[in-house]
């Protein structure tokens, strides 16, 4: 048993409740009670617990990171000024190259990333899924995984030529398959989703077969939607309709779909998605960094949906957040909308909507799992503290997680994920980014600061 108490407590309920000097008691994976903490201090002093004080510290449900590449952070500080997704990228090392044990070395890095900035559950597709999932279980991350679906051959896109292959599109399947049947139990840490690349990336043969699997199994579809001008173009080229009604024809639309980006998604699009309750994974900052943002104030209005993923790169939900607010009030012209709390949703409650768990996570309740979030407010940058929620997005910092519980495990304390060496997993990381962006990028070390 635990008890975290003294601390100001977010809990993101239906009334959005804020209290302070307060207490939770978790005993084993669940909040049992909430309430003040000199009342619960007092009741359970005869028990045997570990009692943590969260003085000069904010509790938040865990943040739920629902479009994640992890083995992407191969890729980080130079795909950003590539101008395309990695996957679409010549001269990037792709989760292809990529051995078993590479690909477990850049799942164990990025998710440790996430873990360590506030992600208590991530929604994780990319290639070697069944061995990304052992990372996820190795941090003890709560984790979404599934296999990237495609048939389209990723490195003939690089020349921009889509070249299909039935049988990469089959394995490829069977593989998400095999995720979904070993993790299977919806109350385990880790459990399994769909994960076709994208309307582009995928024929409609595939997409039709991953809707077959999905009446089967009834779980979350993650895939990317209206993410490129190059998606975009194809699809209206080889089917004369939109990416949203490709997916829709194939029975892809339905509450179950999660698509990431949706940057170039037009009017009708949105109104399929929003007839049919689909949903739309924000990607703030990756969207901006290449120069684009999707419309989520509309998306809003239209009565989707809305999460926030951090995609590739550093899986930094704070920084998410503010990119979501900024970005959203250039958009709208607007000084007050969206607001902190509106961003919080997205990355909380409304994260554990879009992967059908929001009666589990996604918000501090008596019942629910106790997946949460620590933030140290007793910073410089973070003082004073008039507005818990408006500290956090406007000015937060990832390094500002102190502590991370998933399923009412201590798994990040003092800002040090727990479960790994970090600086083992660090020079193991960098001992393979070395030969993998020599032998993807030759000229690399004549272009860019050359340091590993
Ligand atoms: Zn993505």
């Amino acid at each position: 048993m635990l008890i975290l108490y003294d601390g100001i407590f977010v809990t993101m309920d239906e009334e959005r409740h804020i209290y302070q000097n307060a207490a939770i008691v978790i005993e084993k994976n669940r909040m049992i009670e909430i309430g003040g903490a000199e009342e619960i201090l007092e009741n359970y002093k005869n028990h045997d617990c570990s009692r943590i004080s969260c003085k000069g510290k904010a509790v938040f449900p865990g943040f739920v990171n629902t479009h994640i590449h992890t083995a992407q952070s191969i890729v980080r500080g130079v795909a950003e000024d590539l101008g395309r997704a990695p996957s679409y990228t010549p001269t990037v090392p792709q989760g292809d190259d990529l051995s078993d044990e590479e690909s477990y070395v850049f799942s164990l890095l990025g998710a440790a990333t996430a873990l360590r900035f506030g992600s208590t559950t991530i929604s994780d597709n990319y290639a070697h899924a069944m061995i990304n999932a052992k990372a996820f279980e190795t941090l003890g991350v709560r984790a979404v995984v599934s296999e990237r679906v495609h048939d389209m051959i990723f490195s003939r896109l690089a020349e921009g030529c889509y070249e299909r292959d039935v049988s990469l599109g089959e394995a490829l399947l069977e593989k998400n398959v095999q995720l979904l049947e070993k993790y299977s139990n919806p109350k385990g840490r880790i459990t399994a989703c769909l994960g076709p690349h994208a309307p582009d990336t995928c024929s409609r043969e595939l997409l039709l077969k991953v809707s077959k699997l999905s009446e089967k199994y009834r779980v979350p579809i993650t895939t990317h939607l209206a993410q490129s001008a190059m998606e975009i173009t194809r699809v209206k080229d080889v089917y004369g309709i939109s990416s949203t009604k490709l997916l829709e024809e194939c029975g892809l639309v339905n509450e179950y779909l999660m698509g990431a980006h949706g940057v170039f998604l037009q009017d009708e699009e949105i109104e399929i998605l929003s007839k049919n309750h689909g949903q739309i994974v924000h990607i703030p900052e990756g969207n901006a960094k290449a120069g684009s943002i999707a419309r989520i104030q509309y998306m809003k209005e239209q009565g989707l949906n809305i999460s926030i993923g951090t995609d590739n790169g550093a899986a930094n939900m704070i920084e998410n957040m503010r990119m979501a607010l900024v970005a959203g009030r250039i958009l709208n012209h607007c000084v007050t909308d969206p607001s902190p709390e509106e961003i919080l949703q997205m990355s909380t409650i409304q994260g554990a909507k879009a992967l059908h768990k929001d009666s589990e996570i996604g918000s501090i309740e008596v019942g629910k799992l106790a997946d949460l979030v620590v933030i140290d407010y007793d910073r410089l940058h973070l003082t004073p503290c008039i507005n818990v929620v408006g500290n956090l997005v406007h000015l937060g910092l990832g390094n500002d997680v102190d502590m991370v519980i998933v399923d009412g495990e201590i798994v990040v304390r003092d800002g040090k994920v727990l479960n790994i060496n970090e600086k083992e997993l660090m020079r193991d990381a960098r001992r393979i980014a070395e030969l993998k962006w020599l032998h993807s990028s030759p000229g690399l070390n004549q272009k860019y600061t050359y340091v590993f």
